[in-house]
């Protein structure tokens, strides 16, 4: 940390503030991580330690959410007062704006679209619960879906993408089925907050091609009414986007009250 902002004087930037982008259950008000299962974290008061490394007031905020921040102040969702960001890959995120604001919720798990079930006898999720959009559409369930089908092993994300598009068809079928879950789970998003977009994104996308027509099937399906209007579509981020979702959270802590 000391080195980025040593970087920054290099630049003749004056670093007013620091924002932190998290995966997991983050409560920005008290700048407490409370969970992250990718981490291994719980109840870290990550704004207070870095704070005390750089003197620099911190913003701390699930990563999804900052992504969120980013994409409603410079992205696909300016100008809109009703959008969610859902995110695919190693696990499944949601960001939503409702009425122009970012939402959190009372506990700061708003939008937790990776746990909505959509298969009550579908694989256990690391929550405790089974058939989530995330224990059948993450990247690391759709490879345990491979080998579980396939009785043969797949060594990563990039294998299984490999296999799925040259025709393997128990690799499509995963991506197929991930693709369902996740576009049911839009669809719920869709039914409750009625957003006017929904833009998807991750490093999950780079299967796009082996999920979207399941996404869009699925999403129409579930979808009630007018809800199937929304817009639903695909945005590459590159991996600086998180960084620059960080970064509009510390801007937004010095003009606006937390959400
Ligand atoms: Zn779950």
């Amino acid at each position: 940390m000391r080195e980025l902002l040593t970087e920054a004087d290099g630049y003749g930037v004056r670093v007013a503030g620091l924002g932190i982008a998290v995966a997991g259950d983050v409560d920005r008000a008290e700048g407490v991580v409370r969970y992250s299962p990718f981490l291994e974290w719980r109840d870290v008061p990550l704004a207070g330690l870095a704070a005390a490394v750089t003197g620099l007031p911190v913003t701390v905020d699930n990563d999804v959410r900052a992504l969120t921040v980013a994409e409603q102040w410079f992205g696909a969702g300016v100008g809109l007062s009703d959008f969610a960001v859902v995110t695919v890959g190693a696990g499944i995120g949601c960001g939503l704006v409702v009425h122009g604001r970012v939402v959190a919720g009372a506990h700061g798990v708003a939008g937790e679209i990776g746990h909505v079930t959509v298969d009550p006898n579908g694989p256990p999720c690391h929550c405790g619960n089974r058939g989530c959009v995330e224990a059948i559409a993450a990247d690391a369930a759709i490879l345990a879906r491979i080998r579980e089908t396939g009785g043969t092993e797949v060594a990563d994300t990039a294998e299984a993408v490999d296999r799925a598009r040259h025709g393997d068809t128990d690799a499509r079928e995963a991506y197929a089925r991930a693709g369902e879950a996740i576009g049911r789970g839009i669809a719920t998003v869709a039914n409750l907050l009625g957003p006017a977009r929904v833009i998807i994104s991750g490093e999950g996308l780079a299967a796009y091609d082996l999920f979207a027509e399941q996404i869009r099937e699925a999403f129409t399906a579930a979808a009630f009414g007018s809800a199937a209007q929304c817009d639903v579509r695909t945005r590459p981020l590159p991996f600086e986007e998180w960084a620059r979702g960080a970064a509009a959270t510390a801007i937004q802590s010095f003009i606006t009250a937390p959400n």
